[in-house]
């Protein structure tokens, strides 16, 4: 499982570890914010309206979801983990702090839970703006959310600083191959 606050580089980094060799397969999560950037219908989210996606939480169609920004829900399909555990492979979450926390609880050692953290609140900040695909009113939520969130660091097996992106991409693919070999 992956979380960072929004920002830090996470896709980024889950993009590099997907391109990577090894049996990992993507949880593609359901959300109800709008698509943003090159992001892809059903390759980075499946987006939903936010009806559509209460029905499914009613239909009991989640692991887990969280409502992680004011009325932008985000949630695990119980579908997209049948079919990644079908094809044998690991599945990597990208999931927020709560959710992260929820999910190791529950399966301690049959997870690995990895923080990315940004080198400051101002570089997150910076790299918010320079992605340009968040309005002010998002781009703040985000930012007051970094300040909550890095506090749970801690909780987490590994944190990766991701300062220089190379360096940090080399130590997620460490990090998971490692877990996958143990
Ligand atoms: P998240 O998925 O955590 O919201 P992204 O992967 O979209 O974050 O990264 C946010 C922005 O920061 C993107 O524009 C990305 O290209 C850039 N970025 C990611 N990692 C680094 C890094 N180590 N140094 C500089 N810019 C980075
Ligand atoms: P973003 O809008 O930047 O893609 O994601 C915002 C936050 O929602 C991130 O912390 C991300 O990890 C989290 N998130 C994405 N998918 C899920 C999910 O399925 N469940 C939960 N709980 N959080 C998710």
């Amino acid at each position: 499982m992956v979380s960072a606050p929004s920002g830090s580089g996470k896709t980024t980094l889950v993009r590099a570890l997907l391109l990577e060799n090894l049996p990992l397969s993507f949880s593609i999560s359901a959300t109800s914010r709008e698509p943003r950037g090159d992001e892809v219908n059903g390759v980075d989210y499946h987006f939903l309206s936010t009806i559509e996606f209460k029905n499914l939480i009613k239909q009991e169609a989640f692991i887990e979801y969280e409502e992680v920004y004011p009325n932008k829900f985000y949630g695990s399909l119980k579908t997209e983990v049948e079919r990644n555990w079908k094809s044998g492979k690991h599945v990597i979450f990208d999931i927020d702090v709560i959710g992260a926390l929820n999910i190791k609880k529950k399966y301690p050692n049959q997870t690995l839970s990895i923080f990315i953290i940004p080198p400051s609140i101002n570089v997150l900040e910076e790299r918010l703006r320079s992605r340009g695909t968040d309005s002010e009113t998002a781009l703040l939520e985000r930012i007051q959310k970094a300040n909550e969130e890095i506090k749970f660091s801690e909780k987490f097996d590994k944190s990766i600083i991701n300062d220089d992106l190379e360096k940090s991409k080399k130590q997620i693919i460490k990090v998971v191959k490692d877990f996958i070999d143990s």
